[in-house]
């Protein structure tokens, strides 16, 4: 299997390196962002619990998120890797992915980690919030609170990963082109 953690702050062109991703390699793209989304666009318990972190900026708890996660993967098991995007965002969440794919014979590949910096970051979040509708994506308090998170939190997940050799940076500054080429490059050395 060829599993990838898509790594980066919001906003740092995940969502869109993920899609083209998925093409050239076949896999499953799961975005928790978007199970999480798609859970409050339907107002389900998990959807609005969810929703209670979310619209504030915060992460959702690690018990929450990593349970929504194992379903997505339990039931979309023959496929051949999956691109984790959004997740894991804590070591918690990291050591527990490890475990489940250990499980089932399995691990993490790479993670590529898009390097973008906060101001280039709050400008394209505000910019995707005139046309996402996400509430998230429109207050400039709240987007910067993600970003400290983000630093505070989930780049440890980048070091706990290099422990293993499988962490790698790659700048997410130039076009979307240029950064899916020096992504294939990283993911191709690391297979
Ligand atoms: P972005 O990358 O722009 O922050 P996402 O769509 O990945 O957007 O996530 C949106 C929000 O969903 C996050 O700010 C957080 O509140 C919640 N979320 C997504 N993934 C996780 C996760 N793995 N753990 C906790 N919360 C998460």
């Amino acid at each position: 299997m060829l599993n990838i953690i898509l790594f980066g702050p919001p906003g740092s062109g995940k969502g869109t390196q993920a899609n083209n991703l998925v093409d050239h390699y076949d896999l499953l793209h799961i975005s928790t962002g978007d199970l999480f989304r798609y859970e409050m666009g339907n107002n389900t318990p998990l959807g609005l619990e969810a929703r209670s972190y979310i619209s504030k900026g915060d992460l959702v708890p690690d018990e929450v998120t990593i349970g929504m996660l194992k379903n997505k993967v339990n039931s979309n098991p023959d496929v051949k890797g999956y691109i984790f995007d959004g997740f894991p965002r804590t070591i918690a969440q990291a050591e527990s992915l490890d475990e489940f794919l250990t499980e089932k014979d399995s691990a993490i590949t790479v993670l590529t980690s898009l390097e973008v910096h906060d101001d280039e970051i709050v400008k394209r979040i505000l910019n995707r919030g005139i046309t996402s509708g996400r509430a998230d994506d429109n207050d400039e308090t709240i987007i910067r609170h993600r970003i400290a998170n983000y630093n505070k939190e989930t780049a440890q997940v980048f070091d706990y990963y290099a422990k293993t050799d499988k962490s790698i940076k790659v700048t997410g500054i130039g076009s979307i082109e240029e950064i899916f080429d020096r992504l294939k490059s990283a993911i191709d050395e690391a297979k």
